[in-house]
């Protein structure tokens, strides 16, 4: 094996004398200075360059998984240009054994042929658990589990993917997405968390518990958890025209009050990584931004770690974007407004970019030091240089029983029951069924983007075992009751006479429909329309008398007016995962009670793409939105009724704190989980108030008759909103709390109004 470069013996000796002195001896920020001291402006820069694993792999690749690292490459990466992170995965998901196999061997060249021999930072999308792991468990997308509100399911399901991750040795995820899902065209929107800010900032503080666990700030994880990456700061999930990584308009005061909560809450939670948005704000693209990257992100909301750019997006301020003239300015100019790790991803050319800008003057060696020590403390807070290796003896977590169960408890969770006509679910066992539809018998559509491979939609890659919506009802019904016809693709009719036959012979038609899997640019539609064929196969089978079920499994909500008065139940998926058909089956059998709630507003019409806070001008006559179902919408198959909602004080110094309660009884027949929500709604306000704002969810679980009283406890920040000097505001004035169907009106008195700098 040739050396490329020789290691300095001296800095090897007091590496490890540092690392011989006991941890707590040295704090972590000691280590990183110990560290920087040491190094040359090269290795420093190579820090700050990031490849994708395809530029230090050989060619030709199979999609077969037969990958292999090329060794000169990777010596040429990590020895000469001093390379300090490494992302992806090549074509398809690897087994956990190659992720094992090729994490031992770049960072066995880290530590042992580079000079002072730092690991390798991976990272990795583990979007919804470590899917380009093969044998892991994966769970439902964000949408979904957004859907279930159970914030403790979400933080033990990232708990897992860390486990995962690590039993790969992979320390970094690129996770999780804190853009508002607000605009419902975008490809992305299930890599959300939804469309409302509360709701998105609790998931985040859930979702940042389970990777990064709960060490304190400037203390290192736990081994068995991973550095999170809140992402795509900001703005990137709003693009106007509902295409992937194209312009945001976002006035200053909804972007402060909308889109800042999610990542501020991520940066108390100590998030440990940033990555940049993509696209452009107003105009910037925000990979150019000082004003966003920096300012906001650092002197406002306080955030320590480092930021990573997204894919080529640095080179892309020149070859995309145009607002510079080269490649060297868009390395200068993404460096000056805050980007600390370029995801190159393909070359070195940043760290050739860097190096000349140092050299010439153009960019500090202070600035490259600053980002340098942003990564080199993630690289020790994640145990790196004790612990580069991966970790089979967690191997548990991978395949566990558990694990499985949890995937299964969230999909039943998540999935929501829109419409129950005459409560015609849960159906008889005794039921023959028709199953139809395109996404009836397909592995990929109840897991979307990021499931073994990028755009998961390649069946080939799913276990044999998954289940599809068709077989988990054989499995749930008997197969000799279960009829199926293809009856559609995604956009065009195939054998719907056949589809028609059958179902005259079956009892109810389960007509499963949706979006085939897709994640980012390929994603993009030019109509949120359900496809015609879609709406005909039901129009069809609507005429046959049969009583329609209606199964949506698709990453957006796309639209269903046409078809809704055809059909007697609709039950929606958004992307539930692996789990997700057995799940599907058991609430249509009824051995589990829906209790999902919309994480995003079910649109009515095209035209009106309008959330659930809207301004009161945007309503039309009967003083509504034209909404299908509003977000926080959601059926069960028992009856939830609300009583005696009480604000105590009635009336109260704002500031102060308020208790909300209500009580809620189940006055159905079954036992049932409920979410029960509490809205805001400011009556007058010196900015137009929203109708209502999400400000609290609670989780009960009721039997038949039971009751429960809950409580809520409202702190000055709920009622704080973005006032006219773009700064947070609290105005004393009159309140309603709405709760279910009820309402209750308070009011804050004195202090006069305030701002808060
Ligand atoms: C996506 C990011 C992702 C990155 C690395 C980009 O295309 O926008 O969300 O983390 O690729 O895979």
């Amino acid at each position: 094996m040739k050396r490329v470069c020789a290691i300095d013996r001296v800095g090897v000796f007091l590496l490890l004398l540092v690392g011989m002195l006991p941890l707590q001896a040295q704090s972590l920020e000691e280590r990183v200075d110990a560290l920087l001291s040491r190094m040359t402006l090269e290795e420093k820069i190579g820090q700050m360059t990031q490849l994708t694993v395809h530029a230090v792999s050989s060619q030709p690749e199979t999609v077969e998984g037969r990958h292999q690292l090329d060794m000169k490459k990777l010596r040429r990466a990590l020895v000469e240009y001093h390379v300090g992170s490494i992302l992806n995965v090549y074509d398809a998901a690897f087994s956990v054994a190659h992720w094992q196999e090729l994490i031992r061997t770049i960072q066995s060249v880290a530590r042992e042929e580079t000079r002072l021999g730092i690991p390798v930072l991976y990272g990795i999308d583990a979007i919804h658990g470590m899917n380009y792991a093969r044998e892991a468990v994966l769970f439902p997308h964000a949408l979904a589990q957004a859907a279930s509100r159970d914030l403790e399911l979400v933080e033990k399901a990232q708990e897992i993917t860390a486990h995962q991750m690590r039993t790969c040795g992979i320390p970094w995820n690129f996770y999780p997405v804190l853009g508002l899902g607000r605009q419902p065209l975008w490809p992305r929107l299930f890599e959300t968390y939804g469309e409302d800010p509360y709701l998105v900032a609790k998931m985040a503080r859930a979702v940042l518990r389970g990777l990064q666990g709960d060490a304190g700030p400037g203390q290192p994880l736990a081994p068995d958890r991973v550095a999170a990456c809140a992402k795509h700061y900001i703005g990137y999930s709003f693009p106007l025209s509902g295409k992937d990584r194209t312009p945001a308009w976002i006035p200053e005061r909804q972007l402060l009050e909308l889109f800042v909560p999610p990542f501020r809450v991520a940066i108390q939670s100590g998030v440990l990584t940033v990555m940049a948005n993509s696209g452009e704000v107003n105009g910037i693209p925000v990979h150019s931004s000082y004003r966003l990257l920096t300012e906001l992100l650092r002197e406002k909301l306080g955030f320590t770690g480092f930021v990573v750019s997204d894919w080529q997006d640095v080179i892309r301020l020149y070859t995309r974007d145009h607002v510079v003239a080269s490649r060297l300015e868009a390395a200068e100019t993404s460096v000056k407004a805050g980007v600390d790790m370029s995801m190159v991803p393909f070359d070195v050319s940043f760290y050739h970019d860097l190096l000349y800008l140092v050299r010439q003057g153009r960019i500090s060696e202070e600035a490259i030091d600053r980002a340098v020590r942003r990564i080199l403390r993630v690289k020790f807070a994640v145990g790196l240089f004790e612990n580069p290796l991966p970790q089979p003896e967690l191997a548990d977590a991978i395949d566990g029983k558990e694990a499985h169960q949890l995937s299964r408890r969230l999909a039943r969770e998540s999935i929501v029951l829109l419409k129950n006509e005459n409560g015609f679910l849960p159906l008889k066992r005794d039921v023959r069924l028709l199953v139809t539809g395109p996404t009836a018998n397909r592995k990929s559509v109840l897991n979307g983007g990021w499931t073994y491979t990028w755009q998961g939609s390649d069946e080939r890659y799913y276990p044999e075992a998954h289940p599809t919506v068709l077989s988990a009802l054989q499995e749930e019904f008997g197969s000799d009751r279960v009829l199926f016809a293809q009856g559609a693709s995604f956009d065009s009719l195939l054998d719907v006479e056949h589809a028609e036959a059958l179902a005259r012979r079956a009892d109810v038609i389960v007509a499963c429909l949706g979006e085939p899997a897709y994640c980012e640019t390929p994603g993009n539609i030019h109509d949120i329309n359900l496809p015609r064929a879609q709406w005909e196969l039901v129009h069809r089978l609507a005429r046959t008398g049969k009583p329609i079920v209606l199964v949506l499994l698709e990453g957006r909500p796309r639209i269903i007016t046409p078809i809704v008065d055809e059909v007697q139940a609709i039950l929606v998926g958004f992307l539930p995962g692996p789990e997700g058909a057995p799940a599907l089956a058991e609430i249509l059998a009824g051995k589990t009670n829906p209790s999902g709630r919309l994480p995003i507003t079910y649109p009515k019409y095209p035209n009106t793409l309008v959330p659930y806070d809207y301004k009161s001008t945007e309503a039309d006559d009967s003083s509504k939105v034209a909404f299908l179902y509003p977000f926080g919408y959601g059926l069960s198959y028992t009856r939830f009724d609300y009583s005696n909602l009480k604000v105590e004080p009635a009336q109260a110094p704002a500031g102060n704190p308020l208790i909300v309660q209500v009580e809620v009884t189940n006055s159905g027949s079954r036992a049932g989980r409920h979410v029960v929500e509490l809205y805001l709604r400011d009556q007058v306000r010196s900015v137009t108030p929203p109708v209502r704002q999400l400000k609290r969810f609670a989780a009960v679980y009721l039997k038949p008759g039971e009751h429960k009283v809950v409580r809520f406890r409202l702190s000055r920040e709920d009622f704080l909103f973005i006032g006219r000097n773009n700064q947070p505001t609290l105005e004393p004035g009159d309140f309603e709390v709405l709760v279910g169907p009820l309402r209750a009106h308070f009011v804050l008195v004195s202090p006069a109004n305030e701002s808060i700098h």
